[in-house]
């Protein structure tokens, strides 16, 4: 069991599928920002991670920086976000990656881009392990995507469920029983 009752129904995603595109995602990376220094901000706390393997595939001068933000999308349909736990220092100026998860309605990280874009980066950009397209509400450029999934429900790999879950290598999806 992993969590309130549930088992793994199947594994969506393999861990050995996981490293071979945090390795390609590296790459991509390394390559679009050649000669400049990156500043990598992990969005807690599904990306830990995904951050944490992508950052030892980029082989460029790095610093990484933690936010925590939750999205009242659900409540108010412009889906506002609060900072629950901001940046330690200033981005201006640098080369800002913000390490995502799983982009879904994309709600969240539309704010969150137009929010750190006021604090006068060089340049932003955003990168995530998982896109779920079909669920798309708002029009946001995703400069690199790990895979896409389809419209299911994924625990594992930084993913949680009620915050049980994340410590599973693979991603899967759940079943009551
Ligand atoms: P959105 O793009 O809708 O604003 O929100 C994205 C956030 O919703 C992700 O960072 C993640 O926390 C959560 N989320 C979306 N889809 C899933 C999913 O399939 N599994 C889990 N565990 N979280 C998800």
């Amino acid at each position: 069991m992993i969590c309130l009752g549930k088992k793994i129904d199947h594994t969506l995603v393999s861990r050995d599928t996981i490293r071979a595109f945090v390795k390609r995602l590296g790459e991509e990376i390394h390559r679009d920002y050649e000669g400049k220094e990156l500043y990598l901000i992990c969005v807690l706390k599904g990306s830990f991670m995904f951050m944490a393997d992508l950052i030892r595939e980029i082989n460029l001068p790095c610093q990484i920086d933690f936010m925590s933000v939750s999205s009242y999308a659900g409540e108010k349909s412009t889906g506002v976000v609060k900072i629950n736990k901001d940046l330690d220092h200033s981005i201006a100026g640098k080369h800002v990656l913000i390490v995502e998860d799983i982009v879904d309605t994309g709600l969240t990280l539309n704010h969150l881009k137009s929010l750190l874009s006021t604090r006068n980066p060089a340049s932003i950009g955003i990168v995530t392990a998982f896109d779920k397209p079909s669920r798309r509400k708002v029009d946001i450029k995703v400069d690199y995507i790990g895979m896409e999934v389809p419209n299911e429900f994924i625990v594992g790999y930084g993913l949680d469920l009620e915050g049980y879950g994340r410590n599973l290598p693979d991603v899967v999806v759940l079943s009551d029983n």
